[in-house]
């Protein structure tokens, strides 16, 4: 896919409608209230009717599309730019080029966003290195020492939890802070029981992670040990630097309130950087994916 095909394929509302009944409904349309696959099209408007419950629906209802008065085909161009970008988009950037205020622009990302989450993670296996890391926060002014500037860094932080496969997949979480009931919590959460080994830095939340079937290793980076034979974390590191490099390039600075979704979707892009279906796998995800209205957007609560 390229700008060119994206535009020649969906470049008018129909186009883009039979697009996303064949991703919603490859074996046929069915009616998304009771499933029933007895519709009839409605076709003067686009809709269908269900003749076992009455509902009448579009390929969009009941989706994150649903309640848009975007054209399809912005939608379609937005969440081409968001795959095809390495470091994300920000809601400016997608203002100018759609020709949309930035309200629009902003709820556009965020749905966009909201279906960028694999529902079905498979667990980490194999060797899995695990690490934390801090976004966010102001770098406090005035004179202070450096311990206290540290620690206000931190105070303003969000911690960051992620852990990878080698060779396969990272997965990302934020947490109220680095302790080891978080820390535990997550890769419980998201390592396989039967991994082979997990390999982290010092940190003190890391220790008691190992058990029977998965051993645990770690390097001393106070001490200057960064790699020991096949032990580091070098991998989770290159993971947090392409995300510092799309914090600062794209976004500027994420509110915390929001930063689970920007790491979810930097998670998708990055769990699927050699998927050469990945603008088709995402629109799949925007037609599988409960609307999400701007109010309980806005109103959401900080986790
Ligand atoms: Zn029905």
């Amino acid at each position: 896919m390229n700008l060119v095909k994206l535009i020649e394929q969906y470049g008018s509302e129909d186009a883009c409608r039979n697009a996303l009944a064949e991703l919603r409904w490859p074996d046929g349309v069915r009616c998304p209230r009771c499933d029933t696959d007895k519709v009839t099209p409605y076709a003067k408007r686009d809709q269908y009717d269900c003749r076992e419950c009455d509902y009448r629906f579009s390929v969009t209802s009941g989706t994150i599309f649903a309640d848009s008065h975007l054209p399809l085909w912005k939608w379609f161009l937005a969440t081409y730019l968001i795959c095809e970008s390495r470091k994300g988009i920000s809601a400016n950037q997608l203002k100018r080029t759609l020709s949309v205020t930035y309200k629009t622009a902003w709820y556009l990302c965020h749905r966009i966003r909201a279906a960028m989450v694999d529902d079905e993670p498979a667990l980490l296996s194999g060797i899995v290195e695990a690490d934390e890391t801090y976004v966010g926060g102001k770098l406090p002014r005035g004179h202070r020492t450096k311990k206290q500037v540290a620690a206000e860094r931190m105070e303003n932080k969000s911690v960051v939890l992620g852990a990878i496969e080698r060779g396969g997949k990272l997965r990302v979480r934020v947490v109220p802070d680095a302790r080891r009931e978080n820390v535990h919590g997550f890769l419980r959460d998201v390592v396989a029981d039967e991994a082979e080994a997990i390999y982290t830095d010092s940190h003190r939340s890391y220790r008691g992670i190992a058990d029977a079937d998965t051993r645990h290793e770690y390097v001393d980076h106070s001490r200057d040990e960064w790699v020991r034979g096949q032990i580091h974390t070098n991998t989770i590191e290159s993971a947090w630097s392409l995300f510092d490099r799309a914090v600062i390039g794209s976004y500027h600075k994420l509110s915390k309130k929001h930063l689970q979704a920007y790491l979810s979707e930097f998670e998708w892009r990055f769990n699927n950087r050699e998927n050469p279906y990945l603008f088709r796998d995402t629109m799949t995800r925007l037609v599988q994916t409960d609307p999400l209205t701007y109010s309980r957007l806005v109103g959401k609560q900080a986790a």
